[in-house]
């Protein structure tokens, strides 16, 4: 294939992949957005093994049909609530494959100075991202501890890993040779550096890393089409890079806090939050029915518990019970509700909520003290009053779904243990709140039998 057809083929496929992104901004053309970004892929894909640089398929086609066959059973036996441990993952993949990418370069005849710059990035990039992302990943899944790890010296310890890498990146591009020291060096301490960068973060602020560990990820793919000049790679990884950075700005935005400081201060790592005690006052299904049936206005807020409890088929059921019965029903969603980025809309996209229902904190908020009932499905953080007014939280300062404004609360959760960040949560003991001890599915359900007996 000429060279002037392949990189036609690769605009057309960049062409895709910016369509398709702009389709993913709505849930209502998402489908078809992921869709031609995935022809945009597989174009460039084809176009690429036409290329007169393959010289032969064999491993291509092998390597290709086992990634397929781990990833086809991965996704599929993928339990729904382990979805953002396996997005960590791929990025983690994304990562390695950059690495090594730019590894294989070093084989490449002729490498210009600027080349051999690139390989070093991909590999540097490359090596934290994916390191970066197996620590993620253990603090998502809970294989390790989800709060920040921090030790006196770290900064310095971090100080002293990066002029190690520089250093040895420098004597790296002056003699670029495979299996040197000065490579060796360059990838272990790239891996310490990924895992150095994640465990001092930890609890409310991991929607941060995650998204810039996909940044990352995207970065690494673009330095590594530099390495190979491969055009539509380095298209590629750009709009991964970008869209992660503005990902990462966004979860910024969410959690009022800035990039710098969510990478160095140590999440909850010296604040203690103020002792929460009161009263709680349980409910039971049939108490909640007849509250909601008397509603005007209900509005939902789900939050990881939901995923857990998959319970978002009958929270839409719920909700067309309550619209029926005269209620004006919402869906509010909080930025960083669950754990992956976009997670609830994904739960209530596939439980069929229409999207004009959806509800975004900053809309919700302002008309939050009309609302009759704010019923929290599984939510925790992104609903904790002491973010707002517990100077001493290690949240402090978080936006947060200010449920505890409106008329009712109804808190669906299986006991009074705290969120993912582990601070307490006043919510519980709120004069209008109510708590609806047990599984969000059961107890929704138990209401729903309600509405129908
Ligand atoms: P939280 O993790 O704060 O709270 C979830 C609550 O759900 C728990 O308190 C738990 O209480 C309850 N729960 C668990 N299982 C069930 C069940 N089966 N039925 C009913 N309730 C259940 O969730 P939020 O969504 O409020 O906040 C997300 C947190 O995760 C934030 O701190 C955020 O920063 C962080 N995070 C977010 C990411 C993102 O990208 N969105 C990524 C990584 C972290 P109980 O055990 O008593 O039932």
């Amino acid at each position: 294939m000429s060279e002037q057809l392949i990189n036609l083929a690769y605009i057309v496929a960049a062409i895709l992949f910016i369509y398709g992104l702009k389709q993913l901004g709505s849930p209502a053309t998402a489908r078809r957005g992921n869709l031609l970004s995935s022809v945009g892929m597989l174009i460039a894909i084809v176009v690429t093994l036409l290329s007169k640089q393959i010289l032969e398929f064999e491993w291509i086609i092998g390597a290709a049909a086992a990634g397929a066959l781990i990833g086809f059973f991965a996704a599929r036996l993928v339990a729904m609530t382990s979805m953002p441990e396996m997005v960590a993952l791929f990025n983690g993949s994304g990562g390695i494959a950059s690495l090594l990418v730019g590894w294989a370069a070093l084989y490449n005849v002729g490498n210009t100075t600027f080349t051999v710059v690139t390989i070093f990035l991909s590999i540097l990039i490359g090596g934290v991202t994916f390191s970066g992302s197996l620590v993620a990943w253990g603090k998502l899944s809970e294989v390790m501890p989800s709060k920040a790890i921090v030790f006196a010296g770290q900064r310095v310890v971090n100080g002293a890993l990066l002029i190690a890498i520089v250093t040895a990146g420098v004597m790296f591009c002056m003699e670029p040779t495979i299996m040197s020291y000065e490579f060796m060096a360059v990838v272990v301490l790239s891996l310490i550096l990924g895992v150095m960068v994640v465990i001092p973060i930890g609890g409310a602020d991991m929607p941060v890393v995650i998204s810039l560990l996909n940044a990352y990820s995207g970065l690494a793919a673009c330095a590594a089409g530099f390495a190979i000049n491969n055009n539509i790679l380095i298209v590629a990884g750009s709009l991964v890079g970008a869209a992660g950075m503005i990902l990462t700005n966004i979860m910024c935005k969410a959690m009022n806090r800035s990039l710098a400081n969510v990478l160095f201060s140590g999440f909850g790592a010296v604040k203690t939050a103020t002792k929460v005690e009161g009263e709680v006052k349980p409910i039971v299904a049939e108490d909640a029915y007849l509250i909601l049936e008397a509603a005007s206005s209900v509005t939902f807020v789900p939050g990881y518990g939901m995923a857990v409890a998959q319970a978002q088929h009958v929270v839409r059921e719920l909700g067309e019970l309550l619209e029926a019965n005269g209620a004006d029903v919402s869906y509010a969603v909080h930025p960083v509700a669950g754990r992956m980025p976009g997670h609830m809309n994904v739960l209530l996209a596939e439980a069929n909520v229409p999207y004009d229902q959806l509800v975004e904190m900053d809309d919700i908020n302002p008309r939050i003290k009309n609302i009759d009932v704010a019923v929290v499905i599984g939510a925790n953080d992104v609903v904790n009053p002491a973010a707002r007014n517990d100077e001493n939280s290690p949240i402090y300062g978080m936006p947060i779904i200010n449920v505890d404004h409106a008329r009712t609360v109804f808190v669906l959760k299986r006991s009074m243990a705290a969120g993912f960040s582990g601070v307490d949560n006043p919510l519980f003991f709120g004069e209008n709140t109510r708590m609806l001890f047990g599984d969000a599915k059961a107890s929704i359900s138990a209401v729903i039998a309600q509405f129908k007996g």
